[in-house]
């Protein structure tokens, strides 16, 4: 193998203004911290583009690992040449005959990042194509369908050429966009819903209810490895697991029927924003969609969102159920997802929850009961777990590569 460095394209990072340091500064941490197994090699970040120096380390590993890395448009293994043309055209042709095989077409895509350079980028094509074409017998152009397409970057201190271009997984470095609260139960969507907002640069904690022994040990479980699961992006995240057995039991006793579903997510949203509060944390995201469920028409939304008026991010809001389940295999929760659960929402509320739940009616059944006391209690009795990459997280095979 000729490469020696990979040269990373930021994409969307590169169009944002006086952020750009901060954005930049982070993707090189992201990196570095996915790439700790590796000591060999080191980083250069520049204002448009970054480099790893392999040093001899396996790129192959290092390719799964940077596609899913959030904030990089595009990748390249590349060797790195001196700007002398001669020796520009050596490394060319070694690099080209390396990829051909009999009959092959190839073009060369030069881009002169450095004006001063003396061939323009057409003459570059002209040049390098010419010299190929007389070196490789066989050897035909094809500038629309290449099968070989030799790229040329000429900056300031090297020439950087490649016969690859590797998708990344596009969005903003990890936590460049703040902090929020992950809504996290053991269904499909809300695991989606941390992923999309993670892609977006959202540094996530999740918050979970459980109501033991209404709710197993294995319930809990699932929304560990579903953690787990989006922790191979982060590294690791926070996971608060709540205590709601208690107020489970007094919205049965206290509130109405067709109004505990609406007192149950009033509930949660209040003391997921005290956790919120604790931690500093800007927001909060749920894996709400329009329509699904009861609790999830617009009337529904507008009487529970009256507790709270931290932002509360709806990513799958206007997200087709099988667009969620799609996204959902892709990132290797659906599985964990689908196994029979029993959730704490679900085991106290009535077959027919009202659809158009008012706030009067739901502040009015809840004034007969301290509910201030039993957040306040739950919030100090919520445990903290520290979640790390499951351990069969996926080495060499990537369950992100094909997604967007
Ligand atoms: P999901 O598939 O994410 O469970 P859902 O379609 O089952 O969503 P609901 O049960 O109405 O919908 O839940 C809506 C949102 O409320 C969830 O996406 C999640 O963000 C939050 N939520 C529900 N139950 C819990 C829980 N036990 N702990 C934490 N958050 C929850
Ligand atoms: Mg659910």
């Amino acid at each position: 193998m000729l490469y020696d460095h990979i040269l990373i394209r930021y994409g969307e990072i590169s169009t944002k203004g006086r952020n750009r340091k901060q954005f930049i500064d982070k993707l090189r941490d992201s990196i570095k911290a996915a790439l700790s197994a590796y000591p060999k090699i080191k980083i250069q970040a520049e204002r448009d583009r970054m480099f790893i120096q392999l040093n001899g380390e396996n790129s192959e590993e290092m390719i799964v690992i940077l596609r899913k890395i959030f904030g990089i448009q595009s990748f390249s293994r590349v060797i790195k040449v001196e700007k002398d043309i001669e020796k520009m055209k050596m490394a060319a042709l070694d690099l080209a005959k390396q990829f051909y095989h009999d009959g092959q077409t190839f073009k060369i895509t030069g881009k002169r990042a450095d004006k001063t350079f003396d061939l323009s980028t057409d003459e570059i094509n002209h040049e390098f194509g010419g010299h190929l074409l007389a070196n490789i017998p066989g050897l035909r152009v094809d500038v629309r369908n290449p099968d070989i397409n030799v790229q040329i970057e000429v900056r300031k201190e090297a020439a950087y050429l490649s016969c690859e271009t590797i998708a990344g997984a596009g969005g903003l470095p990890a936590g460049s966009s703040g902090k929020a609260m992950l809504m996290l139960s053991g269904g499909i969507d809300s695991p989606v819903a941390g992923y999309l907002s993670m892609r977006r640069g959202v540094e996530l904690e999740a918050v979970h209810f459980f109501s033991p022994p209404y709710t197993s040990e294995r319930a809990k479980q699932k929304v560990i490895d579903l953690a787990e699961k989006l922790a191979e992006i982060s590294g690791w995240i926070k996971l608060h697991i709540v205590p709601f057995t208690e107020i489970q039991e007094e919205i049965r006793r206290q509130v109405p029927q067709n109004y505990s579903m609406t007192t149950t997510r009033r509930l949660m949203l209040k003391i997921t924003d005290e956790i919120r509060k604790k931690n500093e944390g800007l927001a909060i995201i749920t894996g709400e969609s329009l329509g699904q469920v009861a609790s999830q028409t617009l009337e529904s939304m507008f009487t529970i969102n009256e507790v709270t008026n931290t932002p509360v991010l709806r990513p799958l809001i206007s997200m087709d159920k099988t667009d969620i389940i799609k996204i959902s295999q892709q990132i290797g929760t659906l599985d964990i997802s689908i196994r029979p659960y029993e959730d704490c929402c679900t085991i106290f509320v009535p077959a027919s929850p009202k659809t158009k739940p008012r706030r009067e009616k739901a502040q009015f059944f809840e004034s007969f009961v301290d509910f201030d006391q039993l957040v306040a209690k739950a919030v100090e009795e919520t445990e903290i777990l520290m979640i790390k990459p499951g351990s069969n997280a996926p080495s060499s095979s990537s369950p992100w590569k094909d997604l967007f």
